[in-house]
């Protein structure tokens, strides 16, 4: 058989780095290429895997922090009602002057004098409500903490079988991916990341993803090649 039937395997040095996947530079000096490609896929998997469920999780905390906000404002508006309206049936003449409708067969005096007390009462009250919804409403940081707390993030083990083997391992490192196994079935959610989707996204995610997987020669060494961009940050810490 001609050695041109495996041209790569007798080239290559097996020890090692290979090139850049993105421009085909040598793996020294390291080019930053590998290492930019993977932070936009970084980014991009991220948004396309959270970016629903932080929306969830925000109109979640929105929802029962406002309902807990609103739920204090009227348990301190109704005491204070309450205490508003024990105060005016104190108040002398104050039932006779409600039962004729403010018009009491009783000496003008007394009625001015009532209704002056009134009148204070009333602007007392409203000064008593707007406080209470400031004082409400100035503790959203504070339930807003609580209520994000209750959040909980779960990551699996790492020797769930699911992080240890995922599908696309098992079935050998030729399929099409994950998201070939993800998508079935799940039109919407395509369709979704889809109308996300913009040119320039696509082609890096292709080109990183193809290094993982290795697509040139046979699929003997099921591990990505190390020693290139991978091994560095992706680069996200030093902006
Ligand atoms: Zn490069």
């Amino acid at each position: 058989m001609p050695a041109e039937a495996f041209p790569m395997p007798l080239e290559m040095d097996v020890g090692a780095p290979p090139n850049c996947a993105i421009c085909n530079a040598p793996p020294y000096p390291e080019c930053p290429c590998e290492s930019e490609r993977l932070q936009i896929a970084v980014k991009q998997a991220e948004q396309r895997a959270m970016d629903e469920k932080l929306a969830q999780t925000r109109d979640w905390v929105i929802d029962h922090a406002r309902q807990h906000i609103l739920n204090q404002f009227e348990r301190l508006t109704s005491t204070r009602k309450a205490a508003h309206a024990a105060y005016l049936n104190s108040l002398p003449n104050y039932s006779i002057y409600m039962q004729y409708s403010g018009h009491p067969p009783i000496h003008p005096m007394y009625i001015d004098n009532l209704q002056r007390q009134i009148a204070e009462a009333h602007a007392e009250l409203k000064r008593g409500i707007d406080a209470d919804w400031r004082a409400s409403v100035l503790r959203y940081p504070e339930v807003l903490d609580y209520f994000y707390g209750l959040v909980e993030l779960r990551l699996p083990s790492n020797r769930s079988p699911r992080v240890v083997e995922p599908p696309f391992a098992a079935a050998g490192y030729q399929d099409q991916g994950f998201m070939a196994h993800t998508m079935l079935g799940k039109e919407k959610k395509k369709k979704r990341r889809e109308s996300m989707s913009t040119p320039i996204r696509e082609e890096p995610m292709q080109t990183v993803m193809g290094r993982v997987r290795g697509t040139q020669g046979p699929p003997a060494a099921p591990t990505p090649p190390i020693g290139g961009g991978y091994q560095r940050p992706p680069g996200m810490y030093y902006g």
